[in-house]
């Protein structure tokens, strides 16, 4: 009697403490097992690709160490259930925990320093301005564990004088972000369809999709002022994207391109991609890595640096999470012939930055 007991005692404490941990079956294609054992490999997969990643930072040509690490990081984030995964979800939180740290205690002198964040995220700063595009938290991953706190998205905003949100998509929009900035009196700029049943619909600056005009945005309570083009920019026939030509004080000028991406009736939208270079000088250039001809968007702008975001967003289907490998099959990329091209190709990942420096001008 007392051995039953003992044996009932056991099986409730070994549930209770399986139920303390993370969820028994992530992918329930596997057992208990089978998961504990993706988790294990992840961790040690992630281990090795932020020693890589630390070893060989952002650069171009790519040293074969860091390509392979972003393979690496491919494959481990097209597993389905990546967003679930604790070593995957650390592997972010830490890169970007770490990279609020540089950020809050870097100042730039020359040039600028250019942050990857989550999908289309990018953050930029110069001596005079910072400057934050599509800034997310990562909640379209869907999984709670996976995104990032109120608190850290918070000192992110601390550290931005404006945010450009392109589109309406729950990846490149953050609310508590946009509030956030609104709230520390700062701009946020987006096109006319986002929030636009919300509240704070009324406290988005919506400049104009205008693809010749140069427009004012101030900045830091009106102590600085902010050159902006917003380019008239779609994705695909019923979304309005904005892609914001934006030119620092220093005359630096970082073009984002959100999700961009021209079919059929919007081919249109080539009138003015294939000219901007004709009447811009665009230092950097951020499209989104799958739109499937990004060597004519590339030379259409003709900037300094390419710079691609959007890679592996966990929210997405696996073949459709665009991996650092490139998939030119996927939408019949014309990726092959911007990698073979004499622009220069920065692949980075979340957590990530670059000083870009800009050559002499002629
Ligand atoms: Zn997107």
């Amino acid at each position: 009697m007392i051995q039953i007991r003992l044996l009932i005692l056991l099986a409730i404490f070994t549930n209770l403490s399986l139920l303390a941990q993370e969820p028994m079956n992530i992918n329930p294609y596997l057992n208990e097992k089978g998961n504990a054992y993706m988790n294990r490999q992840g961790k040690m997969f992630l281990d090795e690709i932020n020693k890589s990643l630390t070893q060989y930072s952002p650069q171009y040509p790519m040293p074969r160490e860091r390509y392979t690490a972003l393979l690496l990081l491919d494959a481990v984030l097209h597993d389905p259930f990546a967003a679930y995964r604790p070593p995957v979800q650390a592997f972010f939180h830490k890169r970007m925990e770490s990279l609020l740290h540089q950020i809050e205690n870097t100042k730039v002198e020359k040039g600028a320093i250019i942050w990857k964040l989550y999908n289309m995220g990018f953050i930029v700063r110069t001596a005079t301005v910072t400057l934050a595009f599509d800034l997310v938290r990562g909640n379209s991953a869907r999984s709670k564990d996976f995104e990032l706190s109120d608190k850290i998205m918070n000192r992110f905003v601390h550290q931005c004088d404006a945010l450009f949100i392109s589109h309406r998509h729950s990846d490149h929009i953050d609310l508590g972000v946009a509030q956030e900035f609104i709230r520390q009196g700062k701009p946020v700029v987006a096109p006319p369809q986002v929030w636009k049943d919300k509240p704070i619909y009324n406290q988005i600056v919506h400049l104009k999709r205008e693809a010749g005009i140069k427009q004012k945005l101030e900045i830091q309570n009106g102590v600085r002022k902010l050159n902006v083009v917003i380019f008239p920019g779609h994705q695909m026939s019923k979304i309005e994207n904005n892609v914001s030509l934006v030119f620092t004080p220093e005359g630096l000028s970082f073009a984002h391109m959100g999700d961009q991406i021209n079919e059929n009736e919007f081919m249109v939208d080539y009138q003015w991609i294939d000219k901007v270079a004709e009447q811009h000088h665009v230092d950097v250039l951020m499209p989104p890595c799958w739109t499937n001809e990004i060597y004519r968007i590339v030379k259409g702008f003709d900037p300094e640096l390419v710079i691609p975001g959007h890679e592996n967003e966990l929210g997405h289907p696996i073949d459709d999470r665009v991996p650092f490998w490139g998939d030119s099959e996927y939408l019949e990329l014309t990726y092959p012939q911007l990698k073979n091209s004499d622009y220069p190709l920065l692949l980075m990942t979340w957590g990530e930055s670059y000083h870009y420096l800009p050559k002499k001008r002629k």
